[in-house]
């Protein structure tokens, strides 16, 4: 018996508890009292019924037991279309639940359940569309990583299947030069690899986070002294701009000096001359790291696009300098891992400027007035 059938006749049997007891009781007591109620008339009244005590009696059953079917089979009907409202209004919304699960479940993703009015089938019903909403929004991305992947890989491999078959059919010579290009793209290939790993791992929340009191001026410090010596002459110039005495923030080293490793490595990629500062300041209860840069900027239009993973404002250039576009995708993770946030700030032509923030440790929280925050 289904859920529906259950319901009304749960309804029904009540009902007819309900009927039953009313009736047995009525049909015992009713005569009895109505009796009674002569007696008492006839004591009142000095009035004597003896002669047509029979008659009323009987006459008072007939009604009682007319008025009662009546009343039975109108509540009966009456109880019986209520309960089977109600049942219907109660399974209504699993029975449209079970089929957008079935219908899920064979891939069509886009049907929602409809709102209730009953509360908890309204609570149920919109958490339900948020499960169906995040597993859209997943496959969504699944589809789409796959795409961007394909795409990602081809331009390597069409690049190296076109020399081995010149090679092969001796258009080309093997020459060092042939294997370098060839060495170029694997290590493309690798290092693709390796972001999408990265990235997965990330995104999976499997990164290991070892979050502890930190002074980041050393790392910074280290990190700018050894991409200032990758710098060409007619380059950029690196400096850091950052206070002497930095209050701790609660962060992972390795993942601290990753971020700024991306976010510089992509300001020495994006600008030709001008300047590169790593800045620092104290924000209460943050500290942020901004990276400065006098590059090609971003477009205003691209900006929400540029921590997506594959996104490229110039796919041709970005591979050209090495770009997987990956980068920014695992730094913008790595910063909320730590819990903290990043932000972009653009112009084309003009630079741009990459900020994350990093928690302050509670030791910097109690002295708070012992530091300069600037
Ligand atoms: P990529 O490996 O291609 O640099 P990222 O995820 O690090 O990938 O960056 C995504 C894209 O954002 C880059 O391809 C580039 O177009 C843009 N971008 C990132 N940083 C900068 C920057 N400092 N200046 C200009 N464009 C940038």
């Amino acid at each position: 018996m289904n859920l529906r059938s259950r319901l009304f006749f749960s309804h029904l049997f009540v009902m007819g508890v309900g009927l039953a007891s009313f009736i047995l009781i009525s049909k015992v007591y009713s005569p009895r009292l109505f009796v009674l109620q002569l007696e008492e008339m006839e004591q009142a009244l000095f009035f004597n019924v003896r002669s047509v005590r029979t008659y009323l009696i009987r006459g008072f059953e007939q009604t009682w037991n007319r008025s009662t079917l009546w009343s039975v089979l109108f509540g009966a009907g009456a109880a019986g279309g209520l309960s089977y409202w109600v049942a219907r209004r109660i399974t209504q919304p699993l029975l449209q639940m079970e089929q957008i699960t079935q219908k899920f479940a064979s891939g069509d993703l886009q049907e929602r359940m409809s709102n209730s009015e009953i509360p908890e089938l309204a609570r149920l019903s919109s958490s339900f569309n948020r499960m169906a909403d995040s597993i859209e929004g997943n496959e969504q991305r699944r589809l789409e990583l796959i795409g961007d992947l394909t795409h990602e890989l081809r331009t390597p491999l069409t690049v190296m299947r076109g020399y081995l078959e010149e090679m092969a059919a001796g258009q080309v010579d093997p020459s060092p030069e042939v294997y370098q290009k060839l060495v170029v793209e694997t290590r493309r290939l690798e290092r693709l690899v390796n972001d999408l790993q990265e990235l997965s791992k990330a995104e999976a929340g499997y990164l290991k986070i070892d979050l502890q009191p930190l002074n980041i001026r050393p790392i910074l410090e280290s990190i700018v002294e050894r991409l200032s010596d990758q710098l060409l002459d007619d380059g950029p110039t690196l400096q850091l701009d950052c206070p002497q005495n930095l209050p701790l923030v609660i962060a992972d080293r390795d993942r601290t000096e990753q971020i700024s490793i991306n976010l510089l490595g992509n300001a020495i990629r994006y600008t030709e001359k001008g300047s590169i500062t790593v800045k620092v300041w104290t924000e209460f209860p943050w500290l942020w790291v901004a990276v400065i840069d006098t590059g090609v900027g971003i477009a205003a239009e691209d900006l929400p696009h540029v921590f997506e993973r594959f996104w490229r404002a110039d796919r041709a250039r970005s591979r050209h300098l090495g770009g997987t576009g990956i980068g920014l995708a695992i730094t913008r993770r790595l910063v909320e891992l730590q819990g903290g946030t990043i932000e972009v700030e653009s112009q084309v032509n003009r630079g741009s400027t990459f900020r994350f923030s990093i928690p302050l440790s509670r030791s910097s929280f109690r002295s708070a007035g012992g530091f300069k925050i600037d």
